[in-house]
């Protein structure tokens, strides 16, 4: 017996109405997926583009896909038709190539930029600085089959709550200084599985949770 749809209905009591929660359901098998649409959840987040791809054209068409993890320009093309939301964009070369993909499918691909909050190495991400730069350039301004929907940010593994939750803060303060000269950013994607309550304390209007739906994951 699974537990997903017991899961789904605790977190989402625990979680406001104004934020938005992503299913991430990457490397669970599409009866998983099934049981939560069946117990309402729309929006699911995968980070490999031929998983998701695969999900996309076997599961129900109404669901929203969101990529969540770290995207390779030479993947763009194989989502561009569907996917609904990229999160983790941490290059202009990717956004350029994201734009010219939107084109070919006479859409327009919302795209959350990624920023480095954690100390820890292995995160992708740009500094803030240079998103402020890439926002002012003339490249990012010719294109026009993107919509920076805002940012998204993954904290540091670890114990140790303080440092999550100046992460995250860190993260909110970027977003509020960005809003002001683009107001069409409005979401701030932060949180998983073990942090989603801080970063929802410290602002957050989208986690990405996955195993505690799904439990745990199986890589082999
Ligand atoms: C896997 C993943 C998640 C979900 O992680 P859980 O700890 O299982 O909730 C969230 N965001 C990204 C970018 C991920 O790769």
């Amino acid at each position: 017996m699974s537990n997903i749809k017991e899961n789904l209905e605790e977190i989402k009591k625990t979680i406001p109405e104004n934020v938005t929660l992503v299913a991430v359901s990457k490397t669970k098998p599409n009866e998983d997926i099934l049981e939560a649409y069946e117990a309402g959840q729309r929006v699911f987040g995968e980070n490999k583009v031929q998983e998701m791809v695969e999900k996309h054209e076997a599961l129900p068409k109404d669901i929203s896909w969101h990529l969540i993890g770290h995207l390779q320009k030479n993947k763009v093309k194989y989502m561009a038709s569907f996917v609904d939301l990229i999160h983790g964009v941490d290059s202009l070369k990717t956004l350029v190539e994201i734009d010219k993909q939107a084109k070919r499918y006479r859409r327009n691909i919302s795209c959350l930029l990624q920023i480095k909050i954690a100390k820890e190495d292995t995160k992708f991400g740009f500094a803030f600085e240079d998103v402020k730069e890439i926002l002012k350039s003339e490249t990012f301004r010719n294109l026009e089959n993107i919509t920076i929907k805002g940012l998204m940010g993954m904290a540091t593994f670890t114990e140790n709550e303080e440092t999550i939750r100046e992460e995250f803060s860190t993260l909110k303060k970027n977003f509020d200084e960005l809003k002001v000269s683009y107001p069409e950013m409005e979401t701030i994607s932060m949180g998983m599985s073990g942090d989603y309550q801080v970063a929802i304390e410290e602002g957050s209007s989208m986690v990405r949770v996955g195993s505690a739906i799904f439990g745990k994951r199986n890589y082999n």
